[in-house]
């Protein structure tokens, strides 16, 4: 199966997913958030909250910095940090996301702001990203896509379980070479990459669970090498 054909696949079972939300909203099939700078800076303050926590916590933390008027780049540099650690203890490792904020927030200062920096070719923006403490490449990317609007494929954890699972390549695999998978197989299209990975994570959520995927329900289970191993030999597909 090809990433093409996976994603033929999950948008005809699943629908557009509206990611990434902004002020708790899910704008579904529209490709056009983040609508402003204000909405850009929101996006990137969820995409370092993000790192190793579920979504949810990070909800908490985004709705307790826009209630206190700290979710702005510029309210998050002259913030104190004790303050900004409170609001976003819910997301866990509160500490050094508070650091990681910061940092992202002076940088983006010292970049003339997020319009200037976001005008730049979409590895230009990766590169310098990635030159900020504690941002890697997942949260890079995803600042790219969601925010900058500019094709870049996320990978996450899900991506490399899903499409191991599927047979296409080892989940040991870098991050790189799962990026290129992608990157290589698809039209460089911003919609399509921001769509893919919205509807990865559903997948991931309904059926393609760690423990005990939900194989049966999936949309991939005819394709997957994964359910395909768990078929009792006399009713595989030879
Ligand atoms: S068939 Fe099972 S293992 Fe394969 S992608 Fe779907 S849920 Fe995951």
């Amino acid at each position: 199966m090809t990433p093409e054909k996976v994603y033929a696949a999950l948008l005809k079972a699943f629908g557009p997913q509206g990611w990434w939300p902004v002020a708790g909203e899910y704008r579904k099939g529209d490709y056009g958030t983040p609508r402003n700078e204000a909405e850009a800076e929101e996006i990137c303050a969820g995409a370092i909250l993000t790192q190793n926590t579920a979504w949810k916590n990070v909800e908490n933390a985004l709705e307790c910095l826009r209630a206190k008027k700290l979710l702005s780049l510029d309210a998050i540099a002259g913030a104190e940090p004790r303050k900004l650690a409170e609001c976003v203890r819910s997301s866990g490792y509160y500490n050094q996301k508070t650091k990681k904020l910061k940092a992202f927030a002076e940088f983006a200062e010292q970049n003339g702001g997020l319009g200037g920096l976001f005008a730049l070719p979409a590895e230009e923006i990766r590169g310098r990203l990635l030159s900020v403490k504690g941002i890697g490449p997942e949260t890079a990317d995803s600042m790219v896509l969601y925010a900058a609007k500019k094709p870049k494929f996320v990978v996450d954890a899900y991506t490399k379980r899903i499409f191991s699972r599927l047979g296409l390549l080892e989940e040991k695999a870098s991050y790189d070479e799962f990026q290129r998978l992608f990157e290589r197989s698809l039209p460089n299209e911003f919609a399509l990459f921001n769509e893919y990975h919205a509807l990865l994570v559903e997948l991931a959520k309904r059926n393609c669970l760690n423990k005990e995927p939900r194989c049966g329900e999936c949309p991939l289970v005819k394709q997957c090498a994964y359910a395909e191993g768990l078929r009792p030999s006399s009713s595989r597909i030879l």
